[in-house]
């Protein structure tokens, strides 16, 4: 039996955004005006309604892109034109526990991306960030929540700090929406990104989405005038079908999922410590997403669980899989001064929409082989 506990890596496609996907596949090229371009353009501009009623937002404050990455990038610039006049920020300040893209800086010269600190659960540090603004005009970028540990940050405090000091917030969303109630105008953000397939949706397809009309950034590509002129190129129309249906399931459906997936999650954390009494559970005393779990355990390397967990047809990632599978601690987990043994053994377990309790029970059942194998052959080498 297989088990995917794998959803902040990518969320399984959801049935409705699958029937989206294939029926707006046959479509014309929506800046056409004949009858085959007016069907794609409904499809666009229905999964636009889609996407802003899922995150409360305006439909034409709502950007499509190729998935969060370029949404980032768009978003992060150092220019910007606010009411009408043109702003350039003096820093873009990101949070240590940023995901790459954001970490990557967008249109930012290395030299004016600094970094904000975060506490040993991966906070941000509110004091730090206020001190690092100090008289300056800066473009801040803190995620609603992490990807690899899932700990929630106070972004609504951070929106109201940036916004005092005269900045421009822009807040990767992510993690956060469809695990949890997410809403635009609470969280208070000037600019959010947020992804299709990590939410049930394909891959491909991604927006970036503004507060209100206040802010014009310069595209980031070039060329025809879609998307209103800030994203050039003939959209992904099929995956941006699939991205509003699956926006449209996680609206009606993720309350009820949100509750269903923290429990699974609870049971899943006390039977990985009922095994390993000695776990490391990261970011356990913050607030955090109910799908996460990152555990680690002295001189079991995250690799080599992860290989073992596959061959038994469980599916898990090493810390931050996002990052092309690539091995090794996180910058995230070093900005938290996460001792480099339990960064070294950092395994994450997500759950979603489709998760069940026998996807916990095959976990559990997995978890307790490998713990015992991985600890028999530390034992054995020791010896
Ligand atoms: N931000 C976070 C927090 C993520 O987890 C990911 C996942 O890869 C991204 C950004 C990038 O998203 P995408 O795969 O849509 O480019």
């Amino acid at each position: 039996m297989q088990a995917y506990l794998d959803h902040n890596a990518t969320s399984p496609l959801r049935p409705k955004a699958r029937e989206a996907v294939l029926a707006a596949l046959s479509t014309g090229n929506p800046s056409s005006v004949h009858g085959m371009g007016r069907a794609a353009r409904a499809w666009v501009e229905s999964a636009r309604e889609q996407v802003a009623a899922f995150v409360g937002a305006d439909p034409k404050a709502v950007t499509f892109t190729s998935g969060a990455t370029e949404s980032i990038a768009l978003a992060l610039s150092p220019d910007m034109e606010i009411d009408g006049r043109p702003v350039r920020f003096d820093a873009l300040l990101v949070s240590g526990v940023e995901h790459p893209a954001v970490r990557a800086g967008g249109r930012f010269a290395a030299d004016r991306i600094e970094i904000i600190p975060v506490d040993s659960d991966g906070v941000v540090d509110l004091i730090g960030l206020g001190a690092l603004m100090g008289g300056r005009r800066a473009l801040v970028s803190v995620m609603a929540a992490n990807n690899e540990f899932g700990a929630i940050e106070p972004v609504r405090t951070v929106a109201d700090l940036v916004r005092g000091a005269g900045g421009v917030f822009h807040c990767d969303a992510v993690q956060i929406v469809g695990r949890m109630p997410f809403d635009l105008e609470n969280i208070g953000a000037d600019l959010i990104s947020i992804s299709s397939h990590k939410l049930g949706g394909p891959q491909g397809a991604g927006a970036l989405i503004a507060r209100d009309d206040r802010i014009r950034i310069p595209p980031l590509l070039r060329g025809g005038g879609q998307e209103r002129g800030h994203r050039a190129g003939t959209e992904n129309v099929a995956a941006i079908a699939g991205f509003g249906a699956a926006a449209d399931e996680a609206r009606r459906n993720g309350a009820a999922e949100s509750v269903h997936v923290a429990a699974l999650r609870d049971r899943l954390e006390a039977g990985i410590r009922a095994v390993a009494p000695d776990v490391t559970i990261l970011s356990a005393t913050a607030a955090r997403l109910p799908n996460t779990t990152c555990f680690a355990t002295p001189g079991i390397a995250a690799e080599t669980a992860v290989i073992a967990f596959d061959l038994e047809g469980v599916a898990v990632s090493a810390g931050s899989a996002c990052s092309s599978g690539k091995v090794g601690p996180s910058q995230a987990l070093k900005a938290m001064q996460v001792a480099p043994q339990i960064a070294h053994g950092a395994v994450r377990a997500s759950l979603g929409w489709n998760s069940t309790e026998a996807d916990v029970d095959r976990f559990l059942e997995v978890w307790a082989r490998v713990h015992a194998a991985l600890t028999e052959r530390r034992a054995t080498k020791a010896a």
